[in-house]
């Protein structure tokens, strides 16, 4: 107990570590490592003893480092963090295996760095591979920004971070759910439903009939009235599939469907095959002497005049369609 005690108290003096600059067992680990030609081996170990700053840097290197940072010369403070790995090696200096570049040669192997265009990331860590120098990173991204193919070719920008709706300060209560009457929306859809159905109902007529296959029609389209059949039912609502007199089939939907009296083989089919159109016209601008004509689904040829009277168009109940000469010249 007294003997650890005293030896504690008298330890040796220190001794200052003394390195041997051309240790070989390093030097040919090193040398084999870096690949490097032998030119430009010799031109590192010249440029290196002419670097004024990394003579400095060996100095310390060789002498020994001082116990605080701030004891160090302002231009050696950022190797403090290195200063285990720097050595020293027949004229060139390494930190670990990379070899430090003197300043004169920094710009010739930032060509070699690049010229791949290999991009930053790249570049850069092919270099950290090999090389160090006290700013090298930022050294290699200032070229690899100046240089147009790199530019060209680089990455895409990382997508940006999510952005949250709304800054806004909310209150709790805001932010908690809320019970839903599910019955009271239920009556709330339907009541709508129904005011919209009775203010849309407000401007139509009221529900045409059915039709059936084989029923002679007329059919909206392009602004007139065009003959034809009904083929079938759509399988939508209140849509037929219609074939019209040159043999064309269309889907209508009933609206723009309006039954005649035409059979399909009359005249008036060589009338449409001669493109003369239909004019439907509504019961009360047809009326033939002091007969009524079938409401809503009267059909008159324009040309009355030329059509022989066996064969003039007949309305569903039978009665021969005969528009007054008084309309002639409006109809034409
Ligand atoms: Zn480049």
């Amino acid at each position: 107990m007294y003997l650890a005690d005293h030896l504690s108290r008298s330890f040796l003096k220190e001794t200052k570590e003394v390195l041997v600059p051309d240790l070989h067992v390093n030097d040919i680990h090193l040398i084999s490592y870096l690949p490097i030609a032998p030119e430009m081996y010799a031109k590192f170990q010249k440029e290196t003893a002419n670097d004024e700053h990394l003579q400095e840097l060996q100095d310390v290197i060789f002498n020994g480092w001082p116990n605080e940072k701030s004891e160090l010369i302002h231009s050696l403070r950022p190797y403090w963090t290195y200063r285990d790995e720097l050595s020293v090696i027949d004229g060139l200096l390494y930190k670990s295996n990379k070899a430090i570049v003197p300043k004169a040669l920094q710009n010739e192997m930032l060509d070699k760095i690049h010229e791949s265009h290999l991009g930053i990331v790249k570049c850069k860590s092919r270099a950290r591979d090999v090389l160090f120098w006290i700013g090298m990173g930022q050294d290699i991204e200032d070229k690899v920004k100046a240089c147009g193919l790199c530019a060209q070719h680089q990455s895409l920008n990382a997508k940006e971070p999510m952005r949250l709706k709304t800054s806004l300060p909310t209150s709790l209560p805001l932010l908690m759910p809320q019970n839903v009457n599910n019955s009271e929306i239920i009556k709330n859809s339907k009541f709508a439903k129904k005011k919209a159905k009775t203010n849309y109902d407000k401007h139509c007529g009221p529900e045409l009939k059915q039709l059936k296959q084989g029923d002679s029609i007329v059919m909206y389209t392009d602004g007139k009235w065009k003959a034809g059949k009904i083929i079938q039912k759509h399988h939508t609502p209140r849509s037929y599939v219609v074939q019209t007199s040159d043999g064309r089939r269309y889907r209508r939907n009933r609206r723009h469907i309006r039954p005649t009296a035409y059979n399909g083989n009359t005249v008036e089919n060589e009338h449409f095959k001669n493109n003369h159109n239909l004019t439907v016209r509504k019961t009360s601008t047809v009326c033939n002497n002091s007969q009524t004509l079938d409401r809503s689904e009267t059909v008159a040829s324009e040309e009355n005049e030329s059509i022989e009277p066996s064969k003039s168009p007949v309305t569903r109940s039978g009665r021969t369609v005969k528009v007054p000469t008084k309309l002639n010249d409006y109809v034409k």
